[in-house]
Formats: structure tokens, C-alpha cells, sequence
């Protein structure tokens, strides 16, 4: 009888095929894709308040008139924060 393939954690990929750390790299590389897709996202949403005056307050995430964060910083904190809903 054949052996079926030793597939990776999220039975997807080979398991053979591992980094450094023993996670599978093709699920690292997906993960890692969509985490720059949030990030991406939020800093997208981050500049398209503040280019209506909108800012928003990166310790209570508030929404207000005053310049504080960067956008970059200020969309990090909300992928931090919320970047399990985000898609
Ligand atoms: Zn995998």
C-alpha cells in the first residue's frame, strides 16, 4: 500500500518543505502575504480619513481633528488591534 504525502499543519503543502523555524513556507508565505494586505489596507482607510481632515488618535483610536501619528504607525495599531476582520 502507498503512503499518502505528509502534508503540512493546514494540510496544503508538503510537509517537507519547512523554514528555519519548522513552520510549512508556502502557509508562512500566504499568511505573511495577507498580514501586508491588511496592513496595506489600514494604512489605505488611515489616508483616506486624513485626507478629510478626519485624524485618528493611536492610543484610543478616537477620531479627531489633530495630526498625531504617523498614518503608518497609526495603521499598524489598527491592524494590531482589528486585523483579524480586516480582509
Ligand atoms: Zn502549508
Amino acid at each position: 500500500m502507498q503512503h499518502p504525502i505528509e502534508l503540512c499543519r493546514n494540510n496544503l503543502h508538503p510537509a517537507h518543505d519547512k523554514t528555519k523555524t519548522g513552520q510549512c513556507r508556502s502557509c508562512s508565505l500566504a499568511t505573511d502575504k495577507a498580514y501586508k494586505a491588511k496592513q496595506r489596507a489600514a494604512l489605505e482607510l488611515v489616508r483616506a480619513l486624513e485626507a478629510q481632515g478626519v485624524h485618528v488618535d493611536l492610543d484610543t483610536m478616537a477620531l479627531g481633528t489633530d495630526p498625531g501619528a504617523t498614518p503608518e504607525a497609526v495603521a499598524q495599531s489598527i491592524v494590531n488591534r482589528f486585523g483579524e476582520g480586516i480582509e
